[in-house]
């Protein structure tokens, strides 16, 4: 499979020999879905908004993370996209899960995952939560202040502690240690109240930031990391974990786990189990979002000669696109369908330079509901057609609203472009 050393948008580009490609299943798939709808006549709802879904590129992602970080487990973080069948397979292919709420967590143990397989790698949990952890088995999950374990210490003192440490996540599109993370000067005495209450402290966690950009922060957290497990054995404690958390992207992902592999080869001993909480990385590129266009609103403005259209989709920044907002995404809109044309996969649907100019909007009644202020296309678009959008599975449906009364549950279509994600889903 050569194709894992390439980056995967060297695949995706190249590869089209065969009639699986990815691109090709996931077009016939959209082009299907979109040929069975009547248009003139469907009920509410048949037309709306849904996701085509290869779970192929998701076993993809998790080879190449075999590849190039094979000392490290995957914790997929749920959170993330809590899609069952991406669940499914993951649970499948072996990988434990990042847990942030009992919902989460029962989700997970559904999928007859053993809870060793699970870590509730929230620093500040629910009472009733921490409750039913304990109820499941679920011995794993993060603190990182004193209050925490004063909880913990009431409501499930065996269970196995991971000290969050704050990090350097200034070059990330979500930053986390505003809110997370004990900074280095109250490890110690964080430590020193765990050892006082008889906890039981397993490991250290952290977390570089979501969509981080500078390999470099491993490299930090990782030092950082080494000084809390020596600190740990000063009081007695025989740390054997620590947890990477998230924060990989599929675009640089060979050279943080470059970065991170040489920093845990040299500051954590061979022995030291090694886990992650990888969420984006593995979804993100796996989902793509067609979308229906269901107003035109035409512009005409008598200093310039040329016509300009505001287009209103089926979904905006309360649904779907709520990671424009959220996570600091900038979805490219793409053609799908204009009148009884389908373009995906063709170079007439990408955008130009000098055609006509669109705003494309969602459907509340917000004016922040903009998903793209200016996009030319050489295609003269209008009510019924359809766009397109890749790269929609991270951060997406998961913070989606019913704001307006617009649905917050729509279709999956599932496809796999790998044989040994069919297998494995019996697809
Ligand atoms: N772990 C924790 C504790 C998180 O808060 C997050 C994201 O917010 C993740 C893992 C997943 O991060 P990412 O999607 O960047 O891999």
């Amino acid at each position: 499979h050569s194709f894992f050393e390439n980056s995967k948008n060297t695949y995706r580009e190249h590869n089209n020999h065969g009639v699986n490609t990815p691109k090709k299943l996931i077009g016939d798939a959209l082009k299907e879905r979109i040929e069975s709808i009547d248009h003139d006549a469907c009920e509410a709802g048949e037309e709306d908004t849904f996701f085509v879904a290869d779970l192929g590129e998701v076993y993809r992602q998790h080879m190449r993370w075999k590849l190039n970080l094979p000392r490290v487990k995957p914790f997929y973080a749920v959170k993330c996209n809590p899609d069952p069948q991406v669940i499914r397979l993951l649970a499948g292919l072996g990988t434990g899960f990042d847990c942030a709420s009992k919902a989460e967590i029962e989700q997970v143990l559904k999928m007859d995952v053993d809870p060793s397989r699970i870590i509730y790698a929230q620093p500040c949990k629910t009472n009733s939560y921490v409750r039913y952890a304990k109820d499941h088995g679920v011995k794993q999950m993060t603190f990182d202040n004193t209050d925490e374990l004063y909880k913990i210490k009431k409501l499930f003192p065996g269970a196995e502690l991971f000290l969050r440490i704050s990090t350097d996540d200034s070059s990330s599109l979500c930053r986390l240690s505003l809110k997370f993370g004990a900074a280095m000067d109250v490890t110690d005495e964080l430590l020193a109240l765990a050892k006082e209450l008889e906890l039981n402290v397993v490991g250290v966690s952290f977390h570089v930031g979501s969509g981080a950009s500078d390999p470099l922060a491993f490299l930090k957290a990782v030092q950082d990391a080494r000084k809390v497990f020596d600190q740990a054995e000063v009081y007695g404690f025989n740390l054997h974990t620590l947890d990477v958390g998230g924060g990989f992207t599929g675009e640089t992902f060979e050279a943080m786990a470059a970065v991170l592999r040489d920093a845990l080869d040299e500051y954590i001993p061979s022995h030291i189990n090694i886990i992650s909480e990888p969420g984006r990385y593995y979804v993100s590129s796996a989902f793509t979002l067609a979308c229906h266009v269901i107003a035109r609103r035409t512009i005409e403005d008598p200093s310039r000669n040329e016509k300009s259209y505001m287009l209103y989709l089926n979904d905006g920044l309360y649904g779907n696109f709520s990671s424009i907002m959220f996570d600091h995404q900038h979805p490219v809109t793409q053609v799908l369908r204009t009148g009884d044309r389908t373009y995906y996969d063709t170079i007439a649907s990408q955008a130009s330079t000098d055609g006509i100019e669109y705003s494309i909007w969602g459907p509340t009644c917000d004016g922040i509901d903009r998903i793209a202020e200016s996009i030319r296309f050489d295609h003269n678009l209008d009510v019924g057609d359809w766009l397109y959008f890749q790269d929609m599975g991270a951060y997406t449906k998961c913070s989606a609203t019913r704001f307006n009364g617009f649905s917050d549950a729509h279709d999956v279509i599932y496809v796999a472009s790998e044989p040994g994600a069919r297998a494995l889903m019996n697809m």
